[in-house]
């Protein structure tokens, strides 16, 4: 007799064995394990470390400055707005568009290399941590909502404006791969006993 819970909805099954069947609850296949789930996660997390870079590096906005347009990366946009005097926005787009993000890649790859070197976490501080990120994701989405909004208000004044291209792009990805790669992870790997600290 076995305990396996469901992956997508929790719902705890028992069972004789570990052969995969269908969630009664969500209709989710339920596996022992999800096969390569800190391969794929790990993949994506570093692809989005990457892509965080091109974001980063590359210009964002457009800002006039003394009737002079230029474009800026996200960071020299926030200082802009920061000699502007405009520090709600400044600190509303760094939370958004650097922060949050960054965290959130860190926490899930900290949490994967866990997984492999000794820390001093337990493994409950790891799912809490994971829940943290699951919660962040939530709202990241609003984020990107807050920063559009703000760009088309600030629009009007044009002072700013939203570059699309490779940042923009760049950025996008972040958030999207960021996301399935917690959602891909299957946390009961971290109560696995060949791999406790
Ligand atoms: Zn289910």
């Amino acid at each position: 007799m076995i305990l396996i819970s469901c992956k997508n909805c929790q719902k705890v099954y028992t069972k004789e064995d570990y052969s995969e069947f269908k969630c009664e609850r969500c209709g989710h296949t339920v596996r022992r394990r999800v096969k390569n789930t800190i391969q794929t996660s790990l993949a994506l997390v570093i692809t989005s470390l990457l892509l965080f870079v091109l974001a980063m590096i590359y210009p964002m906005m457009e800002i006039t400055e003394f009737g002079i347009k230029k474009e800026s990366t996200i960071f020299q946009g926030v200082i802009s707005f920061i000699n502007y005097g405009d520090y709600f926005i400044a600190i509303v787009i760094f939370t958004a568009s650097i922060i949050i993000p960054l965290v959130k890649l860190l926490v899930l790859l900290f949490i994967f290399v866990s997984l492999w070197i000794k820390t001093p976490f337990s493994n409950k501080t790891k799912l809490k941590l994971y829940h943290f990120i699951e919660l962040i994701g939530k709202w990241s989405m609003i984020d990107i909502y807050v920063v559009a909004m703000l760009a088309s208000t600030i629009h009007l004044g044009e002072i700013f404006n939203i570059k699309g291209g490779v940042a923009a792009t760049a950025f996008a990805c972040v958030v999207v791969l960021t996301m399935i790669a917690a959602h891909k992870f299957d946390t009961r790997i971290i109560w696995d006993e060949r791999r406790k600290n």
